[in-house]
């Protein structure tokens, strides 16, 4: 029998580590697991070791002068000012030893997650450890060595022929995935993102529309910054769905990036839990109407790991895995296990409470501005 859904992991995903100072921080990935564990909706049937990509399929995507440049980083046989055509050690994206390795695993990650849906084992399959959408064909960036959404993408391409539809809720805007597809009719991106203005990597501007054959099949909502829950869900909702009704994928593949949340210490987002409930529970429901259930969830950003990454992901499983979302308090052992390395208050809770939710004054404006856009987006999805 099919399983409702697989959960990919191996500890090694958390060797994929910066510094101990960088923001970007894989124990959210264990912290969600063991959240979810404490719930009891993940057991060892559910979970799924990673493979490792190979070099090959790195290059689907990635320039092989780049790859050779990742190897060099990751064994020390690199002079810092090789380096930098190739976005390497940088503040954003410093090197560190075994990052070739550690890369490969996120990216076979996502492979294993591909081939667990495409292979008929499962409907829906996660890879928290993937998500590294800034990653660019030769060049490092926003966090992101190798990136994994695209090279799965090109994958699908390659070895099923699908059609697919790439979703990318991160607060920032998924540029590297949408540049790697931008004249490519068979795979059409959504990124809904805090506007460029102010915020990396500067792009995802509405008329960023895709080129060539490509043109009509690129799509971003620059939300402001501030925007909250309601606002967020009205244009994603509205988005995905006339996207989706308009492309008819075969496949869905969504990049769930937590960093929109108020608490996210990066972005200007203020949005609550409310929509990382929502976001997977819609992804979830067109899959079923339009792809026969195929849908991979990768993870992204998202820096407040105590408060918002566990919670947040988690919920994305609880819709795959049982079709529900969790509610009430979080389980004590949970809380009592991590509160002694969390230097803020775990939240007692899986919705947030009153007091997280800020006032904001301008709230009606940047709600006026971000319906304009999408009334914007919704005349690409009409045929004239
Ligand atoms: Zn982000
Ligand atoms: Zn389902």
């Amino acid at each position: 029998m099919k399983k409702k859904a697989s959960f990919i992991f191996a500890d090694e995903f958390l060797g994929y580590h910066f510094h101990e100072k960088h923001p970007f921080n894989q124990k959210r990935i264990l912290l969600t697991k063991e959240l979810l564990e404490a719930s009891n909706v993940l057991t060892s049937d559910n979970l799924i070791s990673p493979r490792m990509a190979t070099e090959e399929e790195i290059a689907l995507f990635h320039d092989q002068t780049y790859i050779d440049a990742v190897k060099k980083a990751s064994d020390g046989s690199f002079i810092e000012h090789e380096g930098q055509e190739f976005g390497l050690g940088t503040e954003d994206t410093p090197v560190f030893e075994g990052m070739h390795e550690a890369s490969k695993l996120i990216v076979g990650g996502s492979l294993t997650a591909v081939d667990e849906v495409l292979h008929g084992k499962t409907d829906h399959a996660l890879n928290l450890g993937g998500g590294l959408h800034h990653g660019l064909r030769r060049k490092a960036s926003g966090f992101c060595i190798y990136n994994d959404g695209a090279i799965s993408i090109k994958y699908i391409r390659k070895h099923y022929n699908l059609r697919v539809l790439y979703v990318d809720t991160d607060a920032h805007h998924g540029d590297g995935v949408q540049w790697a597809f931008y004249d490519d009719p068979n795979v059409c991106t959504l990124s809904i993102h805090e506007t460029g203005r102010y915020l990396f990597p500067g792009t995802g501007n509405i008329s960023e529309r895709g080129i060539k054959n490509g043109h009509g099949f690129s799509f971003n909502l620059p939300i402001d910054a501030f925007t909250q829950d309601e606002s967020f869900l009205e244009v994603y909702e509205s988005a995905i769905r006339a996207i989706t009704e308009y492309f008819k994928p075969d496949i869905i593949i969504t990049q769930n990036g937590a960093d929109a949340h108020t608490f996210d210490p990066l972005t200007h987002l203020c949005a609550s839990m409310k929509i990382y409930e929502q976001i997977p529970k819609i992804a979830h429901e067109l899959a079923h109407e339009y792809c026969g259930g195929k849908w991979i969830a990768l993870g992204g950003g998202g820096y407040d790991i105590w408060r918002v990454v566990p919670r947040a992901w988690a919920q994305i499983w609880n819709i795959m895995n049982t079709d529900s979302i969790a509610t009430g308090s979080l389980p004590t052992n949970w809380i009592k296990k991590w509160q002694k390395e969390s230097d803020t208050s775990l939240p007692l809770f899986w919705h947030d409470t009153e007091e997280a939710i800020p006032h904001i004054p301008r709230k009606t404006e940047i709600e006026e501005k971000n319906k304009k856009l999408l009334t914007q987006l919704l005349k690409y999805t009409t045929p004239v």
